[in-house]
């Protein structure tokens, strides 16, 4: 899947969604073609930016739809960080992610040992555990390098300017959830 090529990765896509009869629009094709080419994990707002140039005509909630309907069908992985907005990953297969504490840059991060991490006993919990997935905090290497230079990392610069705040009020419960 995530290793394969990009048109077999986008035959794939198809497949899952004409297996439960999701409709392969130009729209949903487009989302998850916009998702292949980007490796940074956009969040919807980004998304949403990058499908204007080549839909045209297309609303922030389609997309947002079109995200979750994505996640549903495990085509996509959301990931939320604390104190960052949910993003979105290509990538399905389990993996683990840098998150810089300046410019919320996320970057995949794999080492066989991390699957590998025991999991708690939860028995008392009454909790089952499906999956999990550890994200490191630290400087990325752009933000390192600017504040070497002594110029301060711009936190803004990831969030996209007047649109809606998905963790407000608004924002059911569903969308902030995260994915393991
Ligand atoms: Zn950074
Ligand atoms: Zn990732």
């Amino acid at each position: 899947m995530s290793s394969g090529s990009r048109q077999g990765q986008v035959e794939w896509f198809e497949r899952v969604c004409r297996d439960h009869g999701l409709p392969v629009t130009v729209q949903r094709r487009t989302v998850f073609e916009v998702l292949l080419g980007r490796r940074d994990h956009p969040t919807a707002d980004q998304v949403y930016d990058d499908l204007k140039p080549r839909l045209g005509r297309v609303s922030r909630t389609t997309v947002y739809r079109i995200l979750d309907a994505f996640v549903d069908l495990g085509l996509i992985a959301r990931i939320c960080h604390p104190g960052s907005s949910a993003r979105f990953d290509p990538k399905v297969l389990r993996h683990d992610h840098l998150v810089c504490m300046h410019c919320e840059k996320v970057i995949d991060v794999e080492d066989a040992r991390l699957d590998r991490i025991p999991w708690p006993d939860t028995r008392g919990y009454g909790f089952e555990i499906r999956g999990h997935h550890v994200h490191f905090r630290g400087i990325c290497s752009d933000c390192r390098k600017r504040r070497k230079g002594g110029e301060s990392p711009s936190k803004s610069s990831q969030r996209t300017a007047g649109a809606p705040d998905r963790r407000s009020g608004s924002v059911s419960s569903k969308k902030r959830r995260c994915n393991p």
